[in-house]
């Protein structure tokens, strides 16, 4: 719908969560994934993707200063990441709550990188850090139209659907 002049994406967030190279290699795609299934959230996009530097780069961009960013870089590009779109009301703070700390040992147990995770260098997974980033990372071509810069989806790989379980987690 339009509001203010401008096109607003439905209201319903998303967050875009990546099972980063080492959760990939370490055999932990299921168990992530079933972490957010459980919860109630629910998958609008999927898919095992090996990313190129440029866009790690954009990925990170605001972290280009850091001295950790060239391992940062060579981390999230050394295999495949999975990719993923997650919808759900307050699904970008939850998801953050469910993966835990950035640092895994001071991330809760019972967390995604308190109960799977060491090393912030290795800490498995990533999550946006807010409802913009989720756009910016998965589909924002609803708020500027005809000029998508989403960064991790293209055209046709999300799906819009409805799953049968939502009035029996939302009512
Ligand atoms: N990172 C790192 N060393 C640091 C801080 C961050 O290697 O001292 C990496 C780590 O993989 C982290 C990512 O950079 O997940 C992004 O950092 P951010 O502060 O955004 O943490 P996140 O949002 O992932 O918890
Ligand atoms: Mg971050």
């Amino acid at each position: 719908h339009v509001s203010a002049g401008r096109i607003v994406a439905s209201s319903v967030e998303q967050s875009y969560i990546m099972v980063k190279p080492d959760g990939v290699q370490r055999g932990l795609v299921g168990e992530i994934i079933s972490r957010f299934e459980k919860k109630g959230f629910v998958l609008k996009g999927l898919k095992l993707f090996q990313c190129p530097k440029d866009l790690a780069e954009e990925h990170y961009k605001d972290l280009k200063e850091k001295s950790f960013f060239p391992g940062l870089i060579e981390y999230i590009t050394s295999g495949p990441v999975v990719c993923m779109a997650w919808e759900g009301d307050g699904v970008v703070a939850s998801a953050r709550k469910l993966i835990g700390a950035t640092n895994p040992l001071q991330a809760e147990p019972g967390t995604i990188r308190g109960d799977l995770a060491v090393q912030t260098g290795r800490n498995v997974v990533h999550g946006s850090d807010s409802p913009d980033n989720g756009k910016r990372e998965i589909d924002d071509k609803l708020i500027t139209p005809f000029l998508s810069v989403a960064l991790w989806f293209k055209e046709g790989e999300l799906c819009e659907w409805e799953s049968v379980l939502t009035p029996w987690v939302v009512e």
